[in-house]
């Protein structure tokens, strides 16, 4: 929406004025009013607090929106899910896990976001992730709604019978409240090809249908092409963007990157197509440093260890004999562009400044929030491009919505037409951060991304009332 129509745009309804939006006169008073009502839920706050940062110029420009409550509205999620996950191991021991899906916002079409299994996961990761889900959904242009589910199960060190039965067990549960016209889940940190097509099997047998109910499928259960490679390709595709918005390119650039799972290698994948030097991986136990770069059959050792042996990345420095950085990030590493792709708060401010001291002019997030607040703030007085996993990372989402789109026509695209498709929406998402995000000749992804994202789920809220 521009300017202009937003000024005279009267979706305004004054009925549904509400007299608590008076109190939120300043951006304290609101976020004051959300750490008190979701006590202890740091990372949700903090992901709050940046697009509230974001907007709120916007928001005074357009009080309608103040008046409206759609800041208190857009931070509850429509509904949360939690529920029991029963299951044996294959000495028939009984554990039981927690699950959950966070249904943030259906604004603008579905619930659509992943699931993630690991230890870690608990309720405040999820609206976390769920929160900027719905954002970057709406960023990416395609009608899905923001969701975000799990559970705190470890599927490392599970023999396969173990993950199908607690992805059977987990499935037992949510399938009652998911559907291809309702949510569609994914994969994320933990699932993968094998957690998602035994979720699917567990779906399809108590439902009685096939359906696109979940995305990220093998090609053989009705997957998208490239959608395995979309996350990685697409952080890759915004980077040349970022840089060629500065007349530079990926050529013969040092990049470093941290992970080893799906993001990481397909990121690293695109990167040497595009004749960048890859020279880091990482998992949670260390990182590699290869100063030679990683090549086509390096990275085919990777895929293999991580996807089918399911072994360490310290596996690749002794095969290649290069450095392994115990218990480390690959932050210290001299790089010209750095790309965070395993999990969140994987760079602080002593990293960030690391970064700086070593040469590093570009961060782009391929994993949701792997930069803590101190970090970015780091990367910007520095004039450092910083692409937010929000804008950067949507390409996974994306081809997850073409994935949905094929299911419905029952049809399969060729890898070529998916790809033409990805770089396309990578190259709106990416003007749209133009658009909204520069001033004074510097572009800020966080603002442009945040305010286009918001702008359409908080008008689409507007019309449909009170719900
Ligand atoms: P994977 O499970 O395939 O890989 C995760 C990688 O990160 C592994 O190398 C893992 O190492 C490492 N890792 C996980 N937790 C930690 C930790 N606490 N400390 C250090 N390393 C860790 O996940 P994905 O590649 O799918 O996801 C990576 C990130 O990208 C996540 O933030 C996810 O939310 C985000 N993302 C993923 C999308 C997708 O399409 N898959 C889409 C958009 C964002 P180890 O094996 O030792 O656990």
């Amino acid at each position: 929406m521009t300017e202009e129509q937003l000024k005279s745009n009267t979706i305004d309804n004054p009925e549904l004025k509400t007299n608590g939006a008076v109190g939120y006169s300043s951006i304290d008073t609101f976020l004051k009013r959300v750490k008190e009502k979701n006590p202890g839920e740091i990372e949700f706050f903090e992901a709050v607090k940046e697009v509230i940062d974001s907007v709120w110029e916007l928001l005074e420009k357009h009080p309608r929106y103040l008046h409206t409550n759609i800041l208190e509205r857009l931070t509850e999620p429509e509904r949360v899910i939690m529920f029991r996950v029963p299951w044996t191991d294959d000495q028939g021991h009984v554990h039981i896990n927690r699950g959950y899906r966070v249904e943030f916002n259906s604004a603008i079409g579905p619930y659509k976001g992943g699931l993630r299994f690991h230890p870690s996961v608990n309720l405040d990761i999820l609206k976390f992730l769920a929160f900027e889900q719905t954002f970057k959904n709406s960023l990416t242009t395609l009608p899905i709604g923001g969701a975000k589910g799990g559970a705190d199960f470890d599927p490392k060190g599970k023999s396969d019978s173990e993950v199908m039965r607690f992805c059977q067990s987990f499935m037992t549960e949510l399938y009652r409240y998911i559907g291809p016209e309702t949510d569609i889940p994914a994969g994320d940190i933990g699932v993968g090809r094998r957690e998602i097509g035994y979720l699917f099997g567990q779906y399809k047998r108590l439902s009685n249908e096939f359906n696109g109910v979940m995305t990220g499928k093998s090609a053989e259960s009705g997957g998208s092409l490239l959608r395995p490679e979309a996350t990685g390709y697409g952080l890759v595709y915004f980077v040349s963007e970022m840089l060629q918005a500065q007349n530079q390119n990926l050529e013969g650039q040092t990049i470093t990157i941290s992970g080893s799972g799906n993001v990481a290698q397909f990121a690293a994948e695109k990167s040497i197509h595009l004749g960048g030097k890859v020279v880091s991986l990482s998992d949670s136990d260390g990182a590699i440093y290869d100063p030679e770069g990683l090549d086509e059959e390096k990275l085919a050792f990777v895929k293999h260890l991580k996807n089918e042996k399911r072994g360490r990345i310290r596996e690749y420095a002794q095969k290649y004999d290069v450095t392994y950085l115990e218990n480390q990030t690959p932050w210290n590493i001299s790089c010209d562009i750095a790309l965070p792709c395993a999990t969140e708060n994987e760079i602080g401010e002593q990293d960030a400044i690391a970064l700086v001291e070593n040469g590093c002019r570009c961060v782009a997030e391929g994993a949701n929030k792997p930069c803590q607040p101190k970090a970015v703030q780091v990367f910007l007085e520095n004039g450092l491009l910083f692409g937010p996993g929000k804008a950067a990372n949507a390409g996974g989402v994306a081809v997850s919505q073409l994935e949905m789109a094929q299911n419905s026509m029952h049809t399969q695209w060729s890898r070529s037409e998916v790809d033409t498709r990805l770089q396309e929406i990578m190259r709106n998402i990416h003007s749209k951060c133009i658009t909204h995000g520069e001033a004074g000749g510097n572009i800020n992804y966080i603002k442009g991304a945040n305010i286009a994202g918001f702008i359409k789920v908080a008008d689409a809220m507007l019309q449909q009332g009170l719900v």
